[in-house]
């Protein structure tokens, strides 16, 4: 099967009572045995239910992946992934990552015992320095949120085969329509499919996938045993919003190439951030690896964080809101909300300035959302 018939089809048959073309949502806590010792393949939802089976499979299928475990967040799929360690294992993380993942991973994985560096990933010799003996895994993000850094996945996926660790790749920006990281090697994808994949702001979910099956039993009894399951509803609103994925993404691409040309010959506009930008520092590794960049874009203003505040809070089509990848398109200010628990002194470090816009270029008309962002910008 081609991808695009994958992302309609895969993992969905016709249901054998009724011929119902959409799989059921088969909102029920347990499942009635024929017999002791014997069920029909499901016995409690915490383990299994038949409409997180089918978003697991599609989900699976489209990453090149022979399994997926679909979660009630994307943090909740990170945490079962970092709940792979123990105690004295090392994580070596990249240094821009979604806030939610440095705040896990600073106040709660680190109480478990645990340690953590964070270098720049984009950075190879960087990356490969700051490994050591107890390092068990490599996680990174391509492109990053919020910074939009593209990291080398061949040489990820060398450095992580060379001293024996896991990588981890959560690819929430690119979405497999652009790339697929279990394809260069990589052990672990992890999407917020949140963003992207369910692409409605309808439901906060989030999936791992992989096809190493030791990597897989021990984080399907992670799911099982803590519970952060997916409700049959959300999957079933996943698996709705997952048949346009192809056509979406072709649309945020585009148009973000559009908004990306347009702000960086903008006389207000300081920097932008776009992967398919020639610009962007790691265009080059962007176009070698994936067949296209994207939606999403950051960018500073000349006149600084007073001027990018005025600009989001001017906006009128675009919306002032936390999330990404979905069909509207959204503005962010990655300072004071989704990056806000990141200390300032690491927001600095990395480069996430006070000023940094991000923007989530929906699949409205391109003309509307620049004029939207125009006529913000003569205010700012
Ligand atoms: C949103 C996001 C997450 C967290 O996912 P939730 O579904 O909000 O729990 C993780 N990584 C990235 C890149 C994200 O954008």
């Amino acid at each position: 099967m081609k991808f695009d018939t994958k992302v309609v089809r895969a993992g969905i048959s016709p249901d054998p009572t009724t011929g119902s073309i959409l799989p059921p949502i088969y909102e029920t806590a347990t499942y009635v045995l024929p017999e002791v010792g014997r069920d029909l393949g499901f016995d409690y939802t915490r383990s299994s239910n038949p409409t997180r089976q089918v978003l697991e499979d599609n989900l699976a299928a489209i990453e090149n992946g022979k399994h997926a475990i679909s979660f009630a967040s994307g943090m909740s799929a990170v945490d079962a992934c970092f709940k792979l360690f123990s105690s004295g294992d090392h994580i070596v993380c990249g240094d821009d990552v979604y806030g939610g993942v440095t705040r896990l991973l600073d106040n709660v994985i680190v109480q478990q015992g645990l340690s953590v560096s964070y270098v720049d990933t984009t950075n190879t010799d960087a990356v490969r320095a700051a490994i050591t003996s107890t390092t068990r895994m490599l996680w990174i993000e391509t492109p990053t949120n919020p910074l939009l850094k593209v990291s080398d996945l061949e040489a990820m996926v060398s450095i992580a085969r060379e001293n024996n660790i896991l990588l981890g790749v959560d690819s929430t920006f690119a979405t497999p329509v652009f790339l697929r990281p279990l394809d260069f090697g990589a052990d672990i994808v992890m999407h917020s499919t949140t963003k992207y994949l369910a692409g409605h702001n309808q439901i906060i979910g989030g999936v791992l996938i992989t096809s190493n099956q030791h990597v897989f039993e021990k984080m399907k009894y992670i799911q099982k045993t803590i519970g952060a399951v997916s409700s049959p509803f959300d999957c079933w609103l996943n698996l709705s919003g997952l048949k346009t994925l192809h056509l979406r993404m072709k649309r945020h691409e585009e148009s973000a190439m559009q908004v990306a040309q347009f702000l960086e010959s903008h006389a207000k506009i300081d920097r932008v951030l776009y992967p398919g930008l020639p610009s962007h520092p790691q265009h080059a590794v962007a176009k070698a690896q994936m067949s296209g960049f994207s939606g999403m874009i950051a960018f500073e203003l000349t006149g600084g964080a007073e001027a990018g505040k005025t600009l989001m809070n001017n906006v009128q089509l675009c919306g002032l809101a936390e999330s990404l990848g979905s069909v509207e398109t959204m503005i962010t200010h990655p300072a004071s909300m989704t990056h806000a628990d990141v200390p300032v002194e690491d927001r600095r470090k990395r480069g996430l300035t006070d000023g940094l816009v991000r923007l989530s270029v929906g699949i409205e008309d391109v003309e509307d959302i620049i004029a939207d962002l125009e006529n913000a910008l003569k205010k700012a």
